[in-house]
């Protein structure tokens, strides 16, 4: 995932400084979220899949641990330690069973760049439903070295391919109707990010699989962690845009003690300065392919050399692996085939979603203004915007249209609570938004 401009952050929240009003909001609603309760019976019809010893915690931090290494020196795009990663993924993918997707190879050379996508396939039990294809990625390179340092990119983004990796095993091991695509993007960080040498972008100009033939892609990005020490929030943006991708992300289980919560690819992306898109689901977004983004947004830890395998929540970990094979299962079942609506929005789902998250991060003991210790005045911020996002959870959840300035509302509470946990910012700037 790429860095924010550092001024937009700032600029949208002077922008809605005047749409939030102070109070303190006492009133405890339900773990909505947005995206499903913790509870599965909030779901239609999704039930846990059995325990499977691929994506045990075991399991996850043996793969996390190898990528994270300074052997492969931050796994940067082209380099020998790049190659290293690739190598190993591939064997893992061998390992499992999968099939090499790219003419007998599991490579495919980013011939605009260096480097490689590493694509595995595992063909689905239904052969009626083989045009029918579920990609689940996640982006396997790293900066390499930055700040005079090796940059391991534990949470950005080895936990994320190893959650695939364990994922990619269990399926294979039993295998859904539908058949799945694997794949290990290279080329994700700069500079190539949002290029056409950036490893996804590369695959959506030359896909293996038509995108036609592709239902959805599933991206994990900076997962493994939190977005402050053991936060156990999980966000998902990107089911605003297909129906029956939202319908598969409710009837996912949640698994218990994991913080679902669901957001929206606009809530992120719409920047007083203009549209930022953040990974790689933009390449398959831009050509109309329904997507979905798993992601824990940029914790302290954020493209330092301090993204190490210790910052990482292993049993969050594990619970967020859990989550994403019950929702590739979800995915894979040859229902309805998901239809892509560019313009796709659910603002009431938006207002509860950063309501439940606001909750999370004001919660006593575990919410990010007593774990990182905030001021009053970033808790009293912290309390207005849940006030005005309880007030519009409340009024468009009953129905009532979004104005323009009840998005941006939204969006300046949502992105109030980031600023205090990104990197690059201080607890005094955030403050003055
Ligand atoms: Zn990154």
């Amino acid at each position: 995932m790429n860095a924010l401009p550092s001024l937009s952050l700032i600029g949208l929240a002077f922008a809605v400084a005047g749409a939030v009003t102070s109070g303190c909001v006492t009133e405890k609603t339900a773990n909505v979220g947005g995206g499903g309760s913790n509870s599965s019976s909030s779901g239609t019809g999704g039930s846990s899949t059995q325990a499977s010893e691929h994506i045990s915690e075991a399991e996850l931090t043996r793969m996390t641990t190898y990528l994270a290494s300074d052997d492969l020196d931050g796994r940067g795009e082209g380099t020998p330690g790049g190659e290293l990663a690739r190598a190993y993924v591939i064997d893992e993918m061998v390992r499992c069973g999968l099939q090499p997707a790219v003419g007998g190879s599991f490579e495919q050379p980013i011939t605009t760049g260096a480097g490689a996508n590493v694509l595995g396939l595992i063909p689905g039990s239904d052969p009626a439903l083989s045009a029918r294809h579920v990609v689940l990625s996640a982006h396997y390179d790293h900066l390499g070295n930055c700040q005079g340092d090796i940059c391991n990119g534990a949470n950005d983004n080895a936990a994320g391919v190893a959650i695939m990796l364990g994922v990619a095993c269990a399926l294979a091991a039993d295998p859904p109707p539908q058949p799945v695509l694997i794949a290990a993007w290279d080329a994700e960080e700069p500079p190539t990010f949002m290029t056409d040498a950036m490893g996804s972008e590369f695959y959506a100009a030359h896909p293996v699989v038509p995108l036609e033939q592709t239902d959805a892609v599933v991206v994990l990005e900076l997962v493994g962690g939190g977005l402050w020490p053991g936060h156990q929030g999980h966000y998902l943006a990107g089911a605003e845009l297909s129906p029956q991708v939202a319908t598969a992300v409710w009837s996912t289980p949640v698994p218990e003690g994991l913080l679902v919560r669901r957001t929206a690819l606009h809530m992120i992306e719409e920047q007083p300065t203009g549209h930022m898109a953040w990974s790689d689901y933009d390449a398959f977004r831009n050509r109309g392919t329904p997507v979905l983004m798993a992601v824990n947004g940029f914790n302290q830890y954020y493209h330092t050399p301090a993204d190490e395998l210790a910052t990482l929540d292993l049993p969050k970990m594990a619970r967020q692996a859990q989550y994403a094979l019950d929702l590739m299962r979800q995915l894979t079942l040859g229902g309805e085939k998901p239809s892509f609506v560019a313009e796709g929005a659910d603002y009431a789902i938006d207002a509860a979603s950063t309501k439940a998250m606001l909750e999370d991060a004001l919660t006593p003991g575990s919410g990010v203004v007593d774990v990182m210790g905030l001021s009053s005045a970033s808790r009293s911020k912290l309390e207005a915007g849940l006030a005005a996002v309880t007030v519009l959870a409340d009024q468009l959840g009953g129905g009532a249209p979004a104005s323009s300035q009840d998005v941006l509302t939204i969006r300046g509470a949502f992105m109030q609570l980031f600023c205090y946990t990104y990197p690059m910012y201080t607890e005094d700037l955030c403050n003055t938004m």
